[in-house]
């Protein structure tokens, strides 16, 4: 069987070339970005924000019928196994695995058997390993046993169906603190590794690891891919405290780990993720039952940060996902405090358009689907949402008592302020007029103090880029087309490009150009060497057109780069001869102009060296129109 080969990327001997054929077939570049990027169609390819670099308008695309992407902002670019190997940091084989699980492709070999070269990702596919066995074990005392029958009949009582138990694979921990610990060892686990998986406590003294998690509801976290990566765990009966006299917390959560940073963890995000793409939207949730609730009410696109307030990690993570962001706190006033900031970390990249689902106060999500059931709660997610302006209004009436005339004036002011940034005049109209309603107050008076704030924001906007919050329910419509920041390219430059492309998708090019001139060169080393790379491809693989192909034999990312972004040309679907003929000159005159001028400049030393002035003047003439005419070539 012959097998794929290239520099540094030796498939192990594991995936032969049929096999990398029948993955790349079988893929769809759009299907495996879209699960990084949110995608939007516009003509023939897809754009989006690049999730290489940070950018405000979406220069990333990617185009269906070649199966390959490109940034016209960073200028990377490559095919789908290329994109894996960038966005997770992984090696070329682990990306045909993965990109070969993404679309169910049978291999006959798995990715960890493959990890062993990799000691920290075969480590951290050890503890998934971990994760997930214990994961299987807890769920499992959960459902069949007598251990845990207290526990499933709490959780149906509760109001989850045994579908939404196994869906997320919740579980329970037996008292016996050791039996995890055994079940684990016998399965030839190594001890160190389990110590740092985070299930377990270290009693010293004693050859056993304690279960961390003992006597808890078990809710498995999964990480983006959906695999399991930390645990949380629920206590059962809220016993006051325990005969040490110390008090259990009601939830429980792994220690950050190998596998498991708190910053960037959401939960559910792996399950939601297709869902908010579609609705471009997301519910942010305060706590795993929430989010679990929802999903059984049928919101399922709901995520909860691990019972931190947001990060700015999280924030990035959904910023590539959804346009829009809905925050269901608790209703509490830890639950508002938490709303209010995670308004602030969400309206620093002014990307959301955000808005919140009031709750009465001291519930939460999960008892509002109890007490009113799981259509009122889908039903009033969607219909009663607050603004950022109106959330901001019962924020300050919660912390102010407005019968005092001073904490009055104090909250139309900070209205005034908060509204001064508004870009939609008729919002702020709105709001005004429910002031002055409310205050009795003229508008007039209003609009004048809020010229006042306005200037203030003015003053304050640093220079380079305004500052906005998009309106709420008018969305930005972000701007699709590429910004073109590429560097300006000679002409000479963009002919070679253009031969190239033609060379890629014309096998006649090929003949056109050994007639025209046998001893062909393009001028710049890496136009070249995709020249020379492309004959081979062409001559072992007999293939056409197939860029997506060819940049697998390609091993080195910046030729990767060059070779998308000249196939993002716009070119004539036809071509002649005389193109190719053009085309040839334009880069030949260039190349010889550049040789001559060397020459010249040589002869220029020499006659220099020489003290020669007669010939030296010639030398110089000659350099002075050679130039010129190279400049005339570059234009
Ligand atoms: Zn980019």
């Amino acid at each position: 069987m012959k097998t794929f080969l290239q520099g540094g990327r030796h498939l192990a001997e594991r995936i032969s070339e049929e096999k990398l054929a029948q993955i790349r077939t079988e893929t769809n570049i759009v299907d495996v970005v879209s699960q990084y990027v949110q995608l939007k169609k516009r003509g023939k390819n897809h754009f989006g924000f690049c999730p290489f670099h940070d950018e405000k308008t979406p220069s990333f695309s990617v185009a269906e019928e070649k199966q390959i992407f490109h940034c016209f902002s960073c200028g990377r670019g490559g095919n789908v196994f290329t994109f894996l190997m960038d966005v997770e940091g992984i090696s070329f084989v682990e990306a045909v695995i993965k990109t070969a699980e993404l679309s169910n492709i049978a291999l006959d070999f798995s990715y960890e058997n493959h990890a062993q070269n990799n000691p920290l990702q075969s480590k951290k596919e050890k503890l998934i390993q971990i994760h997930e066995e214990a994961a299987a074990f807890y769920h499992q005392v959960l459902m069949n046993t007598v251990t845990g029958q207290a526990a499933l009949d709490y959780m149906i009582q509760r109001g989850f169906t045994p579908g939404t138990l196994k869906e997320y694979h919740i579980g329970f921990s037996p008292s016996n603190r050791t039996a995890l610990f055994q079940m684990l060892k016998a399965k030839g686990f190594d001890e160190g590794l389990l110590q740092e998986s985070g299930i377990f406590t270290d009693r010293q003294g004693q050859n056993e690891l304690f279960d961390r998690f003992s006597a808890r509801i078990i809710f498995p976290l999964r990480n983006a891919k959906g695999k399991t990566v930390a645990f949380s765990g629920r206590v059962l009966q809220a016993t006051p405290t325990d005969d040490s006299g110390y008090h259990e917390a009601k939830y429980l959560n792994s220690p950050e780990t190998l596998l498991f940073n708190k910053r960037d963890f959401l939960f559910n995000f792996d399950k939601a993720r297709s869902e908010i793409r579609r609705h471009s939207e997301v519910v942010l949730f305060e706590g795993y039952m929430d989010v679990i609730s929802a999903w059984q009410a049928g919101v399922k696109n709901g995520v909860a940060s691990m019972g931190t307030s947001l990060t700015d990690e999280q924030n990035r993570i959904l910023t590539k996902t959804a346009d829009k962001i809905v925050i269901a706190y608790d209703g509490d006033r830890p639950g508002v405090e938490a709303t209010k900031r995670a308004i602030e970390i969400l309206e620093r990249n002014k990307h959301f358009d955000i808005s919140i689902f009031p709750l009465e106060t001291g519930m939460d999500p999960d008892e509002y689907i109890q007490q009113k059931g799981p259509e009122a709660f889908a039903k009033a997610l969607k219909n009663n949402r607050e603004t950022v302006i109106q959330f901001y209004s019962r924020y300050l009436k919660m912390n102010l008592n407005l019968d005092s005339e001073k904490n009055r004036i104090t909250y139309i002011e900070t209205m005034l302020k908060a509204l001064a940034p508004l870009d939609s005049l008729i919002e702020r109209e709105l709001y005004m007029k429910d002031i002055a309603d409310e205050f009795s107050i003229s508008i007039d008076i209003l609009q004048k103090q809020l010229k006042g704030y306005q200037q203030e924001v003015i003053q304050q906007r640093p220079e380079r880029e305004p500052v906005r919050r998009p309106a709420p329910h008018a969305a930005a419509p972000h701007a699709m087309y590429p910004s073109t920041n590429v560097r300006k390219v000679t002409q000479a430059e963009q002919s070679e490009k253009q031969l190239l492309y033609r060379l890629f998708h014309f096998e006649e090019v090929w003949s056109y150009l050994r007639e025209i001139d046998a001893d062909f060169n393009f001028i710049h080393d890496d136009y070249q060497t995709i020249y020379i790379l492309y004959e081979e491809f062409f001559r072992q693989s007999g293939l056409v057109g197939n860029i997506d192909q060819f940049l697998d034999r390609v091993n080195n990312p910046a030729l990767q780069n060059v070779i998308t972004e000249i196939e993002w040309f716009q070119l004539d679907s036809e071509v002649t001869y005389q193109e190719i003929q053009d085309l040839v000159h334009i880069i030949r005159d260039k190349s010889s102009l550049q040789e001559r001028l060397t020459k010249k400049q040589a002869e220029m030393k020499e006659a220099r060296k020489k003290n020669d002035n007669e010939r030296l003047k010639t030398i110089m003439l000659e350099i002075v129109s050679l130039s010129k005419e190279l400049k005339a070539t570059k234009k």
